[in-house]
């Protein structure tokens, strides 16, 4: 099952969403070494400290090398046999609905493909979801509210022929940052203006011209103000609008929002009013801030009402533009890895979708109806109504909102298996069954970035021991749980090509999602395919929504009337603090491949809170001393780094450490599990929290 090695390839850096390109060789010491690939439309050769330092993180240290059952060794004949079995038993028990899994945007899309075929067409439920959920899951239902389906529209090349860049809940220098030099190039080329809307002062506000330091949560009061000021200026384009759905109730329910919950002065949001309406060409990009949120749907909405009332989509340098955190949430999105989605952006609640894939499946069953988001999933493992779990390349433990409770569901859940390159996460310490999985520059297949580009990652050497590629661990329990024939697979070109194929039913239908034109490709060109973003098909090389239409029946845009509401987590005496949190420059998720990176971890080596000095005058916490942080859920012992990029009444952390001893992290223990009502993405940067200096 093993790829077939080459001396050097090119491939794809496995972090965040940008999708750079890699130039990628062993290095002759068992190693590698790595180069951003000039090729790659995404990085242009550029890279970022993250994607610079890979070759430091591919050793062995921490790597899971067999499977293990109950912590002993076993061969894999025996475990997939007993996972397999377990699976089964337990649906025969207890129904489709008793089992789960939880997967991954490190994924690769070919793995992607066959967990989600697995369990939507031969398991028959529709209990799989993602930890893109905690990162797109809002802008993926706020596009299918606007557009019918989930469209990104824009293109990075709109970021250099746009006039105004303005960047909504991104620390885009810090989480996408060969992104943000290509921001800053077009800055200096051309004078691009720069806005920056976020509660903190981040290093991404160091290139701005305009930063508009808003309440937490309070977005959607911003863009609603900023809809108003499109009405009232005429700025509103009268030829677009007549194709655009509920134009005049968006505006209604904008006409009547409160600039008090940003807590923003008047002239700044002019002057942001002011540059908006002042050019044409604007792109909205935006990221985590915004879709982190029990409002994030609506905050996805009342961004995009702003573009869809002024006619700026579709067109160079002008839309709305989501940045995904993960390399391959994007990808996810187009198997239908997400619980509320079908594959290849068709509709689980659609009969005739739903069919379709039946067939194209031959598959004995297709839900009707959607499965566990998330943060229900695990709640549905702590009341015992999940009793089989499969978590792959995700450390929920640690991740998911009140992690303390999902660790402990985890460890009580009658019988959990975990995919991964490592025994030495939270999760799984606590499961029952491990799979070695083949890990970056050893495993092979496709990611797409968040412009919709498909690129290769490509194998550069075996993987190690008994390590092996996740689509062949879920084949092989496919092949066992009695499907020997659908899930025959001989390696990832033959997982694509059936995925491009079921798309071309999606473009049937007429929806975005087509790559049917790759359907047919041969083995040796999928070994060589050059990035390519999709469609793939009949619109190949067109732009989405250039003639103004939708994938909604009838084709017309749909602006989305919203209203302003306070996040989720409400204020008590106890915990009279807002807990924002996010990543940090040079640290990636739980930390299991970057934190192998000495030059990684010198840049900010141990979890710490930022505290406005007025907070740390008042608590007597002085600068780097340890703070405690409580919240209703959680606490964690953090070093305090007084600063006033910070507004009063907030903290930051970061979310990447896991440790037990002080300063400690897991600082998801803290988060709250409020979720937004139509993603079900959880409300990552608004939850209560007290803090108080840390005695011994
Ligand atoms: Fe990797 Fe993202 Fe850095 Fe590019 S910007 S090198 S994809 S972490």
């Amino acid at each position: 099952v093993g790829p077939e090695i080459a001396a050097e390839v090119r491939s794809t850096c496995p972090y965040c969403g940008v999708g750079c390109g890699i130039l990628l060789r062993q290095d002759g010491a068992g190693g590698v070494a790595v180069k951003g690939d000039p090729e790659h439309p995404a990085n242009r050769g550029r890279l970022c400290s993250k994607g610079a330092a890979l070759g430091e993180t591919v050793g062995l240290e921490g790597r899971l090398l067999a499977p293990q059952v109950n912590g002993q060794e076993r061969g894999w004949d025996e475990t997939l046999d007993l996972v397999a079995h377990r699976f089964r038993r337990t649906i025969a028990d207890h129904g489709p609905d008793s089992v789960a899994f939880y997967v991954s945007g490190q994924m690769l899309t070919e793995d992607y493909y066959v967990a989600n075929k697995l369990m939507k067409g031969f398991i028959g439920s529709a209990n799989i979801d993602t930890n893109s959920r905690l990162c797109m899951a809002s802008t993926v239902a706020g596009h299918r509210r606007a557009f019918g389906t989930d469209t990104v529209p824009g293109t990075y090349e709109d970021l250099e022929e746009a006039d105004l860049i303005v960047l909504v809940g991104s620390n885009l220098a810090w989480c996408h940052p060969v992104l943000h030099q290509r921001v800053l190039a077009a800055k200096a080329a051309k004078g691009t203006k720069i806005v920056v809307v976020d509660p903190r002062r981040t290093a991404t506000c160091d290139g701005a011209d305009l930063h508009l330091p808003l309440a937490l949560g309070s977005d959607v009061a911003l863009f609603n103000l900023l809809l108003a000021a499109i009405y009232e200026g005429g700025a509103f384009d009268r030829d677009y609008i007549r194709q655009v759905e509920g134009f005049d109730a968006a505006v209604t329910k904008a006409m009547a929002a409160s600039a008090e919950p940003t807590g923003l002065r008047s002239d700044l949001i002019a002057r942001f009013c002011k540059m908006w309406l002042g050019h044409e060409k604007v792109v909205t990009v935006y990221s985590q801030g915004v879709n982190q949120s029990s409002a994030g749907t609506d905050k996805v909405n009342a961004i995009l009402n702003c573009h869809l009332a002024t006619g700026r989509i579709g067109k160079p340098g002008m839309g709305p533009f989501s940045v995904t955190g993960q390399p391959n949430a994007m990808g996810g999105r187009e198997v239908g890895g997400l619980a509320n989605m079908l594959a290849c952006h068709m509709a689980l609640e659609d009969p005739g979708h739903r069919a379709a894939v039946r067939s194209f499946w031959d598959a004995p069953a297709v839900p009707d109806r959607p499965g566990l988001k998330a943060v229900e999933m695990f709640r549905a493992v702590a009341e015992g109504r999940i009793k089989a779990l499969w978590v792959m390349h995700s450390n929920p433990a640690v991740t998911l909102p009140e992690a303390d409770a999902v660790q402990d569901a985890i460890a009580a859940c009658d019988f959990t298996v975990v995919s991964d390159i490592t025994a030495e996460t939270d999760t799984a310490r606590e499961a029952h069954v491990l799979l070695p999985a083949a890990a970056w520059s050893e495993k092979s297949g496709t990611v797409t970035n968040s412009d919709r580009t498909i690129s290769r990652q490509r194998a550069v050497r075996a993987a190690p021991g008994q390590a092996r590629p996740d689509w062949w661990h879920m084949a092989e329990i496919g092949r066992r749980m009695g499907w020997p024939r659908t899930f025959d697979y001989s390696g990832p070109a033959e997982i694509f090509r059936e995925h491009a194929a079921l798309s071309g039913i999606a473009g049937g239908f007429g929806l975005d999602f087509d790559i049917s034109g790759l359907a047919g490709i041969s083995d040796s060109d999928y070994d060589r395919l050059a990035p390519v973003r999709w469609p793939v098909a009949s619109r190949q090389g067109g732009r989405f929504f250039a003639d103004g239409r939708s994938f909604h029946p009838g084709g017309r845009m749909r602006m989305v009337p919203v209203a302003w509401r306070a996040p989720a987590a409400r204020h008590a005496p106890r915990f009279p603090f807002r807990l924002n949190t996010g990543r940090i420059r040079d640290q990636w998720h739980t930390m299991t491949r970057s934190g192998l990176s000495p030059r990684l971890s010198a840049h900010l080596a141990e979890p710490f809170v930022e505290i406005h000095p007025a907070d740390a005058r008042r608590l007597k916490i002085a600068p780097d001393t340890l703070a405690e942080v409580t919240s209703p859920s959680g606490r964690a012992i953090l070093r305090a780094q007084v600063t006033d990029s910070v507004q009063p009444g907030t903290v930051f952390a970061p979310m990447h450490w896991t440790g037990q001893t002080a300063p400690s992290g897991r600082i998801d223990a803290l988060v709250a599990a409020a979720t937004d009502p139509i993603s079900g993405q959880p409300e990552s940067k608004a939850s209560v929290c007290a803090v108080a200096p840390f005695a011994a």
